[in-house]
């Protein structure tokens, strides 16, 4: 199975990644996880990208594609995967769809998680993540169960350096420039479903297995 994610940030894509990765065995690639953890290691990739994400920019096109080219031919990826965060503009689509015409795939959907711009300031100012497995969480709607360590793996939730008021504004606007025409991009392609994002997190993932299992 081939699963795209789209939204917002701030949808819930990461959340519900996890629970989809776990329930249907495919890997979660999330780009935005792989540029943080290139930041961390301090490689060329971190270095470049880190300009960008600072201001709530995307990354070139370029860079982007490359990762994802690269990462899709790795031996997990070959019964599937689940994209969060990617693809993000237009091209970015175009350059998956090339790659998977050339082997004779496609995508099973475009998976979007439908929440209002009103709702997402208060989620993603929020937020707090592990640095290290990438989990996510929030002060009030799923905070950690001890209040400060990931359940997962233990380590202590941080905030994102790109999760602050002035930022988070600035991300909307790229996403409603630069990343919602995918929306109509994918129904053109007859491989978008959509669910209502701002339900809980528990009732979005129910919605999102329905859709899964319908297709
Ligand atoms: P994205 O990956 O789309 O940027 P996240 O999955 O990190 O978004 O979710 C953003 C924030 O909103 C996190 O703090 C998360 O815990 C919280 N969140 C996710 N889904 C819901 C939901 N359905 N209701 C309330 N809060 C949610
Ligand atoms: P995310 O973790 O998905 O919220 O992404 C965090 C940041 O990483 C974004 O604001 C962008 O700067 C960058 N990024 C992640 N995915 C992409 C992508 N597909 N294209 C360009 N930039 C990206």
């Amino acid at each position: 199975m081939k699963i795209v994610l789209l939204g917002p940030p701030g949808a819930g894509k990461g959340t519900q990644a996890k629970s989809i990765s776990n329930k249907y065995s495919i890997p979660h690639i999330s780009t935005g996880d792989i540029f943080r953890y290139n930041i961390t290691q301090m490689t060329p990739l971190g270095i470049e990208a880190k300009k960008y994400m600072d201001k709530g920019q995307l990354v070139p096109d370029d860079l982007t594609i490359d990762l994802i080219k690269d990462r899709l031919t790795q031996e997990d990826c070959k019964n599937g995967y689940l994209l969060d965060g990617y693809p993000r503009t237009v091209a970015q689509a175009e350059s998956l769809k090339n790659a998977l015409e050339a082997n004779n795939e496609k995508l099973d959907c475009a998976l979007l998680i439908d929440v209002p711009r009103e709702f997402i300031l208060d989620r993603m100012t929020g937020r707090r993540v592990c640095p290290s497995c990438g989990a996510s969480y929030h002060i009030k709607y799923n905070p950690p169960k001890n209040g400060v360590n990931c359940d997962e793996c233990g380590n202590e939730v941080i905030q994102r350096a790109d999760d602050t008021a002035s930022t988070v504004n600035n991300r909307l606007d790229v996403y409603e420039k630069q990343t919602s025409p995918l929306v109509e991009y994918y129904k053109g392609e007859n491989q978008l479903l959509v669910v209502d994002g701002t339900q809980s997190i528990n009732d979005v993932f129910k919605q999102i297995c329905e859709k899964i299992e319908a297709i």
